[in-house]
């Protein structure tokens, strides 16, 4: 079995949510679409007060390179366009709307049939994509037209679908796989067309048996499908170390997968392909995990995007009584909710009630030169030494360090004994040297 060689840990799987079937969630009664959901350029609202929007109708414009359009997943009345608090209480501009029944577009084929043969081109395969506002739902929400657009002089020898899914308690992933196999090996062909290559190779790790299982049934009615099992480890779903994994090749300091003729997609980024090329359906979903030790269901749902995070939690009985914290993503590379009433956005994996045991702090103790967060950097740093560089604000030194190839997995911190703020530090170095370099150029 492969996986990356170089660190990493193994915290608790906590997978309460393996066997739950996603289950679609209602509609709200009103909705708040922040206008831009993806890494890159703000996209332009195309809408104004008092609109009357269908169902997948273009509420904001991605006209710049690296943006995203965003399509309204409601029917209904736009009845304000004002800055909404996010997850962590930021003000961001967004279209709020009014929810009244469905009316689709009529463009939009919302039939369950499925669709296999692939008829478009790769260029109107990567223009459908960019038109359907799609971007890589594995959370960093990078526009995926933009990655299967090959800049002149690379090649792409691999098109990978990441399905490690390897943070714990995340397992919407693995019930898309179970679910929507077919639909989601046509959406990774789709990806494949889109690269010119004759094949693609999936990830999957090694706890998922049920996935793997029912891709390498279905996958066998395809050609040119490789499934991977990799041995459970994270972070295997971070792209260059999953990578190293199927390729073995090594993504060099500052480059990126495509410089060694990769690209890598997600589960749920392959699944929103397949919609949107073949069913002419704008991205306006997320399919994300509800979980935490003391949630009595955990549940896998679809939501449409724009759902406030309060009623997913009101819908399944309020907050467990000792939770401490709630994660969006997952408990390693998560974010903290600080604002539930913040609203769904493209890229929201999951939501988790962590209890005070699992969150809480301890206090930090003098690093003891264990050595054991070299061991687990996949990156193959020396966490106990980039964070006193940047706690004394020694730049030049922790970017000579090579600081900016930290993946900010949290394998240092998690496994450090003397409880050392590794990745906080880290970060916040990333940032500062970052900003350094930028300066410089
Ligand atoms: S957070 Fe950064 S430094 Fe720490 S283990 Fe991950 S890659 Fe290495
Ligand atoms: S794991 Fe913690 S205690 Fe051990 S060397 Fe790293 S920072 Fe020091």
């Amino acid at each position: 079995m492969r996986t990356f060689i170089k660190g990493g840990v193994h915290p608790e799987e906590n997978k309460y949510a393996h066997h739950a079937p996603i289950e679609t969630f209602p509609l709200p009664k009103q909705a708040g679409l922040y206008v831009t959901q993806h890494l890159g350029a703000s996209s332009v609202i195309a809408v104004s007060k008092g609109d009357f929007v269908k169902t997948g109708q273009l509420l904001a414009r991605g006209e710049a390179f690296i943006s995203a359009n965003l399509h309204s997943p409601f029917t209904g009345t736009v009845a304000k366009i004002e800055p909404v608090p996010d997850i962590a209480g930021y003000k961001k501009m967004a279209i709020v709307i009014d929810v009244e029944e469905d009316q689709w577009l009529e463009e939009i084929d919302t039939s369950a049939e499925i669709k296999r043969e692939i008829t478009l081109s790769r260029q109107e395969i990567i223009e459908k994509i960019k038109e359907k506002g799609i971007v890589g739902l594995g959370g960093a929400c990078f526009p995926t037209h933009v990655k299967l657009m090959i800049p002149e002089g690379k090649k792409v020898d691999y098109c990978i679908i990441n399905a490690a899914e390897c943070e714990p308690y995340i397992s919407v992933d693995n019930r898309i796989m179970i679910e929507r196999t077919e639909e989601f090996l046509i959406g990774a062909c789709i990806l494949r067309t889109a690269l010119g290559v004759p094949t693609v190779d999936i990830g999957i790790e090694h706890n998922k048996p049920e996935a793997i299982a029912k891709v390498k049934e279905v996958a066998a009615g395809f050609s040119g499908i490789n499934v991977h099992i990799l041995r459970t480890k994270y972070p295997q779903g971070a792209e260059k170390q999953l990578i190293k994994a199927i390729t073995t090749r090594e993504v060099p300091v500052g480059k990126l997968p495509v410089d060694v003729g990769c690209v890598v997609d997600n589960v749920a980024t392959a699944l929103s392909v397949y919609e949107a090329v073949q069913k002419n359906k704008p991205l306006m979903v997320s399919y994300l995990t509800y979980s935490g030790k003391s949630v009595n269901q955990p549940k896998n749902y679809k939501v449409r995007l724009g759902t406030p995070v309060s009623q997913i939690i009101e819908a399944n009985g309020g907050l467990a009584a000792d939770t401490e914290k709630l994660i969006s993503g997952g408990p390693m590379m998560g974010k903290t909710i600080v604002n539930l009433n913040a609203c769904i956005t493209k890229g929201f994996t999951s939501l988790l009630q962590m209890n005070a045991k699992d969150t809480k702090r301890l206090e930090p103790s003098n690093c003891i030169r264990c050595g054991k967060c070299v061991d687990a950097c996949p990156m193959g740093l020396e966490p106990y030494f980039l964070a006193p560089l940047v706690e004394y604000s020694r730049w030049e030194d922790a970017k000579s360090s090579f600081i900016i190839s930290c993946i900010e997995c949290g394998s240092c911190q998690f496994i450090c004994p003397s409880s050392r703020p590794l990745l906080d530090y880290i970060r916040l170095g990333k940032s500062k040297v970052g900003e350094m370099m930028r300066t410089q150029k």
